[in-house]
């Protein structure tokens, strides 16, 4: 669930293969660092991975276990030549220093012996803030911690309606509720669930949010796929006008 929640968020894919078949999508991954210590050799790694994996897997090789990541990226176009997709740099925060003077370092010396095309990939504690000082250099990122939990949504159940009337206690709004979302503006607007049409103050018309998808514990309504639900995501952030949180 956690990985499905992080490609309708806008993740590009999904690594775990049990999660990827969950959402219909193939898994994407790189390279694991069991893989360079099990060998203990760089090089060899990259060769025996490039020898034994599918020839439709990108070769993003991982170049940050044994030695410098600039000289682990030269030694990964050395060994997979053209076939190189992509770097990987996983560097800990530990050894971090100034990633972004790492990158360029990497970035130039693959530039100055024809690689140019070979991406940069980055991952290790990463979060939006370091996405948006690192995109300069990199191509793409593993995030997982920083996504893989969120801030609790405070709630709870009151009773606020019994048998048809309204009744609440003290601080709570009683009757039952709809909440219509604005097409126009993304604004959530709370009303009386038998009201039909809420106008938003910008003029967009209310669309009701709850619909009923079980009953008697059967699935009344057809789902929307993974791919749908993040379209929709998608769209609803490239179209946001209000503030986060506003
Ligand atoms: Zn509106």
């Amino acid at each position: 669930m956690i990985e499905r929640n992080a490609y309708i968020g806008g993740c590009d894919g999904v690594s775990a293969v049990s999660s990827a078949e969950l959402i219909g999508e193939k898994p994407l991954g790189t390279m694991a660092h069991s893989l360079m210590i099990c060998v203990g050799d760089e090089k060899k790694a990259f060769k025996a991975f490039n020898a034994a994996v599918e020839p439709e897997v990108r070769r993003v090789a991982l170049v940050d276990t044994f030695q410098d990541e600039k000289f682990g990226a030269l030694t990964a176009a050395e060994a997979l030549g053209q076939k190189l997709y992509a770097v990987r740099l996983d560097t800990p925060s530990s050894r971090r220093g100034d990633f972004l003077k790492i990158m360029r370092e990497v970035r130039w010396e693959l530039d100055t012996r024809g690689f140019r095309d070979v991406k940069i990939f980055l991952s290790g504690g990463l979060d939006e803030y370091d996405i948006l000082r690192y995109n300069s250099y990199a191509d793409a990122y593993g995030v997982g911690t920083a996504i893989s939990n969120a801030p609790v949504v405070d709630f709870a159940f009151d009773i606020v309606e019994v048998e048809g009337q309204p009744r609440a206690k003290r601080g709570k709004m009683s009757g039952k509720k709809q909440t219509f979302r604005c097409p126009e503006c993304e604004a959530r607007i709370l009303a009386p669930f038998n009201d039909t049409e809420i106008l938003c103050p910008c003029g967009g018309t209310g669309e009701p949010l709850l619909t009923q998808y079980i009953e008697n514990g059967e699935i009344v309504k057809d789902l929307q796929s993974a791919q749908d639900i993040r379209r929709r995501v998608m769209s609803e952030i490239e179209n946001r006008t209000i503030e986060p949180g506003a």
